[in-house]
C-alpha cells in the first residue's frame, strides 16, 4: 500500500514513520500515511510565520481564485473523495456524498465572501473634538491558525477552517484526527494546485501526544478546535493568552409539540438520530414530546426507525452504517445497557454487531443516565413525554450543552418564544437540531463551545478589528 504524503508548507513530504487507517466495517486497512517528524513540524510552523504578512496582503482575486479552484476540483473528484470518506470513517456513501457537496459549497461561499470582505469608514466628527477626523476600520488576521479537527466530518469540518482562513489571508496548519486524516491529505493535494504562497497551508497528521507542541507554539496565535469538550477545554486552559475557538459536543434535543406535523417530525427525528450512526454533534439524542401526541408520535417514530436501512456503508441505499470503531460501539452499547439496567424501556434496537449499533430508541430513562446527560455519539435516542411547552423548553435547557435545538411547531409565537428561551446557539423551527447550512453562523453556548463557524462568522473569528484614524480632513 502506498504511503500518503502529508503537506508541509504547500509541498508533499514524508517523515520517518507511518500510520495505517482501518475501515471499521471491514476491519481492512484503507490507507497508510506518513507522520511528520518534529523537525518537519518546526519547518511548517516557521514557514507559516514567515508568510503571515504576505498572506494578509494577498490580492483578493488570488484568494478568491484559489478558493474557487478548490471548489471546482472537489466537484470533479467528488466520487473519489466520497469513497475515501466512507473508507476511512465508515459513514454510508450517501452521507459521504452529502459531506463532499457541503465542502464544495463551503469553498464556493468563501470565494464569494472574500470578495465582499472589506473595511468600513466611520465618521468621527460627531464630536467637536474630532472634527476633520475619519476612522477606517478593517479586519486583520491574528496570524497563522492551528486547526484541530475531529473524525466525524473529515472533509467538511476541515473545509470550515481552511476556507475562511484563506478568505481572510491567514496561513493555516491542519492537524486532522488520527482515525481519519486521508480526506484532509487529499484536500492538501488540491490546495497545492493553487497559486497560494508556500507556507500558507500545511496538513500535519501528527499523533495527539505531539500536538501540544503545536498548540503551545506562540507563532500560532489562533487555535480553532472542533472535537470533544475535555480535549477542547484542556487546550484552552493550556494557552489562556491565545485566541481559541471551540466547537464542541452536545446532546441535542428535538421538541415535538401538539401542533406539529407528526409524520414529518417522525421521519426527520428517525433519520437524524441515526445519520452517520449518530456521530454528529447535533444528531438528535433527546426527543421531547408533548403528552397529547406522544402515543401517536411514538408509533410513527418507531415505524420510521424500523424502515431505516442499516448495513454496508458502500451500498448506496444504506442509511445507518458502523461507528468509527468497534471500541466506540462497545462504549455506546454499555451506555444503553446502563440505562436499561436503571429501568429504561427499550422500544427499538439496543443490539451491536461489531462496530454497528442498531438504531436504538429508549423511553422512561432514569435521570442521570449517560444516554441523557452525556453526548452519546451513537444511534441512540431517548424519548421524554412532557405536559406543556413550558416543561418541554425547561427540559431542553436541563443540559450542560447548548449547541442547537429543533422545535416542531406551526406556531410563530412558539417559534419566537423558543428563540428567546432556549439556551443554545441555534434554534431550528420545523426541523431537527441537526440542520446546518454551511454559510449560517454555527456554534454553541454552555459546554458546547465558544466562537462561531459558518463562513462569514469564521472569518470574523479569525480576525480582529484594526482602526486607522485619518487626521486633517
Ligand atoms: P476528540 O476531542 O477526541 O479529537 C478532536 C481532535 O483533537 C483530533 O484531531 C484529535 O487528534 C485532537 N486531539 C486529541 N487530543 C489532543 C491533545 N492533547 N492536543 C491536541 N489535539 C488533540 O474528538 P473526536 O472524537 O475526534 O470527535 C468527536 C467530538 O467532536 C464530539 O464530541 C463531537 O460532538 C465533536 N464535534 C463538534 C462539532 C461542532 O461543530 N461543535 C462538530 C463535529 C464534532
Amino acid at each position: 500500500m502506498d504511503v500518503r504524503t502529508f503537506w508541509l508548507a504547500g509541498r508533499p513530504a514524508t517523515g520517518d514513520s507511518s500510520l495505517t487507517v482501518t475501515n471499521s466495517h471491514t476491519g481492512q486497512a484503507v490507507g497508510t500515511y506518513s507522520v511528520p517528524t518534529d523537525a518537519q513540524v518546526e519547518e511548517a510552523v516557521a514557514a507559516a510565520a514567515a508568510v503571515t504578512r504576505e498572506a494578509a496582503a494577498l490580492p483578493v482575486h488570488v484568494r478568491a481564485e484559489a478558493l474557487a479552484h478548490v471548489s471546482r476540483r472537489l466537484t470533479e473528484r467528488a466520487d473519489e473523495i466520497a469513497r475515501l470518506i466512507t473508507a476511512e470513517n465508515g459513514k454510508p456513501i450517501f452521507w459521504a456524498r452529502g459531506e463532499v457537496g457541503r465542502a464544495i459549497s463551503t469553498f464556493r461561499f468563501a470565494a464569494e465572501e472574500t470578495r465582499r470582505w472589506s473595511g468600513t469608514a466611520m465618521r468621527l466628527d460627531t464630536e467637536p473634538a474630532a472634527t476633520g477626523r475619519l476612522a477606517y476600520v478593517s479586519r486583520v488576521p491574528y496570524g497563522p491558525v492551528l486547526a484541530i479537527t475531529p473524525f466525524n466530518f473529515p472533509l467538511n469540518l476541515v473545509a470550515h477552517k481552511v476556507a475562511p482562513a484563506i478568505a481572510v489571508g491567514a496561513p493555516i496548519i491542519v492537524k486532522p484526527a488520527p482515525a481519519t486524516p486521508l480526506s484532509s491529505l487529499l484536500l492538501g493535494e488540491i490546495l497545492a494546485e493553487t497559486d497560494l504562497p508556500a507556507g500558507m497551508f500545511s496538513v500535519l497528521p501528527v499523533e495527539n501526544s505531539r500536538a501540544s507542541g503545536l498548540v503551545e507554539d506562540p507563532r500560532l496565535p489562533v487555535v480553532s478546535f472542533t472535537g470533544s469538550g475535555p480535549v477542547g477545554y484542556s487546550i484552552m486552559d493550556s494557552v489562556p493568552r491565545k485566541h481559541v475557538v471551540l466547537e464542541l459536543g452536545g446532546n441535542a434535543a428535538a421538541v415535538v409539540l401538539a401542533d406539529a406535523d407528526l409524520d414529518w417530525a417522525a421521519s426527520r427525528v428517525a433519520l437524524f438520530s441515526n445519520y452517520q450512526a449518530g456521530q454528529s454533534c447535533i444528531a438528535v439524542q433527546r426527543v421531547i414530546v408533548e403528552e397529547t401526541v406522544a402515543e401517536a408520535f411514538t408509533g410513527k417514530l418507531l415505524s420510521a426507525v424500523g424502515g431505516l436501512v442499516t448495513g454496508d456503508p458502500l451500498d448506496e441505499k444504506t442509511q445507518v452504517g458502523p461507528l468509527v470503531s468497534e471500541d466506540a460501539a462497545i462504549r455506546v452499547e454499555s451506555w444503553i445497557q446502563e440505562a436499561v439496567a436503571g429501568g429504561a424501556r427499550l422500544l427499538a434496537g439496543g443490539g451491536r454487531d461489531g462496530a454497528t449499533i442498531e438504531p436504538t430508541v429508549l423511553a422512561d430513562v432514569p435521570a442521570g443516565a449517560k444516554v441523557v446527560c452525556e453526548e452519546v455519539f451513537g444511534p441512540v435516542m431517548v424519548i421524554e413525554t412532557v405536559p406543556s411547552v413550558d416543561a418541554a423548553f425547561a427540559s431542553v435547557n436541563d443540559s450542560k450543552y447548548g449547541l442547537q435545538a429543533g422545535v416542531f411547531t406551526r406556531s410563530l409565537d412558539v417559534a419566537f418564544r423558543a428563540n428567546r428561551e432556549l439556551e443554545v446557539g441555534g434554534v431550528i423551527i420545523g426541523d431537527v437540531p441537526s440542520y446546518r447550512a454551511d454559510q449560517m453562523p454555527y456554534g454553541g453556548v454552555k459546554e458546547s463551545g465558544v466562537g462561531r463557524e459558518g463562513l462569514r462568522s469564521a472569518m470574523e473569528d479569525l480576525t480582529f478589528e484594526k482602526t486607522m484614524v485619518l487626521t486633517g480632513l
